[in-house]
């Protein structure tokens, strides 16, 4: 069933989606060789706390804690460990608040030091897919052609979609209705409405598609143990467009890069 938010329903939500922005923002400053994804967790669950919110993933479904951490091979939901980065790792960086009741739950995967331009060009689409993506998500449109865009875009550039993972809907529960799989056919699934809201998050390997568990019951790694890249933005729509909660723009300030991307999107 899928819930539809309110007006103020999705101001709230939007206040949950940015504390989350601004701990990626927190962490993008935190991100390089020798840190270990265990004091980044520290940091995040520590400015989560800080802004009365609680960290949205620790306990849930009985997930140890507050971010998910998936270097390189590592598609998602990958614990933080005392392994500390190295130059030329990605490290896909999921994390989830709850404010007022509701989740927001974002992701971006960050370089450490600097990549290979083969990895580099993998970021780059991966992100790029998620606001063609995004563009689909409007009214009149179904789940089907928002997935048929981020897996045509990214196959066109020979990477393997992931299937076994997808987006969701968000509200009160970190996972609502309608999955949102990042693939699909154009015109299939549910129609959009307005007032929902939904995460969109591409998982995008630099190879083949195909994932595997591993025995620790959480983190999912690519068969081929090449890179995989996640970024998860959340997103309303509002008079039937699609309309950003979360934002780029602290990691984007942190790093100091430039970009006008989410311009199309802003309220
Ligand atoms: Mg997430
Ligand atoms: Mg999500």
């Amino acid at each position: 069933m899928i819930i539809p938010k309110t007006k103020e329903e999705i101001e709230l939500m939007r206040e949950s989606a940015l504390i989350v922005s601004r701990t990626l923002g927190l962490l993008a400053k935190e991100v390089k060789p020798g840190v270990t994804t265990l004091a980044l967790d520290k940091i995040a669950e520590e400015y989560i706390r800080d802004q009365d919110a609680i960290p949205g993933f620790l306990g849930l479904y009985d997930f140890p804690n507050t971010l998910c951490m998936s270097p390189n091979e590592q598609v998602v939901h990958g614990f933080p460990t005392n392994v500390p980065l190295k130059e030329g790792d990605i490290i896909s960086i999921d994390c989830g608040a709850i404010k007022n009741g509701f989740y927001g739950d974002h992701a971006y995967t960050f370089k450490v030091g600097e990549v290979t331009e083969e990895v580099q060009k993998l970021l780059d689409v991966t992100k790029a897919s998620l606001y063609v993506g995004i563009r689909e998500f409007k009214k009149g449109n179904r789940v089907g052609d928002v997935g048929f865009a981020i897996q045509n875009y990214c196959e066109s550039h020979g990477y393997g979609v992931v299937r076994e993972l997808v987006g969701h809907g968000l509200g009160r529960k970190m996972h609502e209705d309608p999955e949102m799989p990042n693939y699909g056919k154009r015109g299939r699934g549910k129609k959009f409405s307005e007032g929902m809201v939904v995460a969109i998050e591409p998982m995008i390997n630099m190879g083949t598609r195909r994932i595997m568990q591993h025995a620790d019951g959480w983190t999912i790694t690519t068969v081929d143990k090449k890179p995989s890249a996640h970024f998860e933005h959340n997103v309303a729509l509002v008079n039937g467009k699609p309309e950003l909660l979360s934002t780029f723009d602290y990691v984007y300030e942190a790093l100091g890069i430039e970009s006008d991307e989410e311009k199309e999107f802003r309220a």
